[in-house]
């Protein structure tokens, strides 16, 4: 039961070897960070190009990792989307020919779905109950902020998607207010640190309740009910306008100069470069957020009777999420389960494992398999 990962749906390369889609053997993660930071978010022609590089010693890693050869896998798992175009086929050209050399199955792997199965893989290692179904399941990230109801029907998992967002993901909303207040790339990290130093409660952010928007094929009963969607671009805006109001800009523009004539800047530099008002700022918005996520999936896991809560993606690395998330969870008795650090963000262990029931059920991919950019998870 072993089987080769391969994800490259947006800035990292990554190749795992997990077994019965439970045991890491390996997880090798390329991370694009140091190309892309200068650019404030992921160029996409850069990001396939260094794909490219990337791929051929990373897969080489994560087999030597495991101490396994091409020989001894099952299958070759990829992630055919969602994600860039350009990115997704550089691993899609590779897996297939590798499958094809080896005459191994290829297995074709939804991106969000590997992020629910990157929870799944570390909590089966532990103890199969601790995560009862069906779940509900917040994906996070840069690109994502959808739930799903999740449930499992003998081999093959089933998944509702019961929220999204209209807008931004929450991790955009991470990205795009740390770029504006002069902090680094991907802000997520930077804003996590820098809030733990600041009042919460110093600005007033809020967020008004979405009104449904009407689905895509216009059917009314399709698409999450309007309780369970989210917007992240207003709090951007009033975190700019929140910055103008009060004249942060020549300290916000002081701390980008400072800050980029270091040659490795961390988020423990920026702290000495914010005062207390804009520590306060970072806080609030990061409350915000937070709490607007932990609202929302709570009820739909209250509403919607899941048995425990999944949180996955980029965004599940934060520090106050999680505190906040299990505190709620607790108080709702519902188990909460989050995955490690190193596979809250993109990782191919996760689609090594969300592979694994689709190989039981031989549910391969077509020789003509190619990258689906908008690829969408559930009904
Ligand atoms: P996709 O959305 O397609 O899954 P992605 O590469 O954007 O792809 P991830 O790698 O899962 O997603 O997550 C990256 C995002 O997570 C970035 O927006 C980043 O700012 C955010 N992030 C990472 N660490 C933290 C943190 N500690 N707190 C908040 N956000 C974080
Ligand atoms: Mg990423
Ligand atoms: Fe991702």
């Amino acid at each position: 039961g072993l089987i080769l990962g391969i994800e490259s749906s947006c800035d990292e390369t990554s190749a795992a070897v997990v077994a019965r889609g439970r045991d890491q053997l390996s997880n090798v993660v390329a991370s694009q960070i140091a190309t892309h930071a200068r650019y404030g978010g992921v160029v996409p022609e850069l990001a396939s190009r260094e794909h490219l590089l990337n791929i051929v010693p990373v897969i080489r890693a994560s087999l030597a990792d495991a101490g396994v050869a091409f020989a001894d896998l099952d299958a070759i798992a990829v992630t055919e989307g969602p994600g860039l175009a350009g990115a997704l086929l550089v691993g899609i050209t590779y897996a297939k020919a590798l499958a094809f050399a080896l005459g191994k199955p290829l297995i074709a792997v939804n991106h969000l779905e590997g992020h629910i199965h990157a929870v799944l893989l570390e909590q089966a290692a532990l103890d199969e109950a601790a995560t009862p179904l069906p779940a509900l399941a917040l994906v996070v990230s840069g690109g994502h902020t959808h739930l799903y109801l999740t449930q499992q029907r003998g081999d093959s998992w089933h998944y509702s998607n019961v929220g999204r967002t209209v807008d931004d993901a929450a991790g955009e909303a991470f990205d795009k207010v740390a770029k504006l207040l002069g902090l680094g790339y991907p802000g997520g990290p930077w804003i996590d640190f820098l809030a733990a130093h600041g009042d919460p409660r110093a600005v007033p952010f809020s967020f008004a309740q979405i009104k449904s928007k009407p689905h895509r094929d216009n059917s009314a009963r399709s698409g999450p009910a309007s309780q369970y969607l989210f917007s992240f671009s207003g709090i951007k805006t009033a975190v700019l306008r929140y910055t103008q109001t009060h004249s942060l800009e020549a300290s916000i523009q002081a701390r980008q100069q400072a800050l980029a004539s270091m040659s490795n800047p961390r988020p423990q530099d920026a702290l000495a470069l914010c005062d207390e008002e804009t520590l306060g700022l970072i806080a609030s918005f990061q409350r915000a957020v937070v709490d607007d996520l932990r609202r929302k999936t709570f009820r739909a896991a209250e509403e919607l009777g899941a048995a425990s809560v999944l949180v996955s993606g980029g965004v599940a690395a934060n520090r106050e999420l999680r505190v906040r998330f299990t505190a709620e969870a607790a108080d709702h008795g519902i188990p909460i389960a989050f995955p490690s650090l190193a596979l809250s963000t993109d990782n191919a262990a996760m689609i090594a494992a969300a592979a694994w029931p689709k190989f039981l059920a031989r549910d391969f991919a077509a020789e003509d398999l190619s990258a689906q950019a908008s690829l969408t998870l559930g009904r």
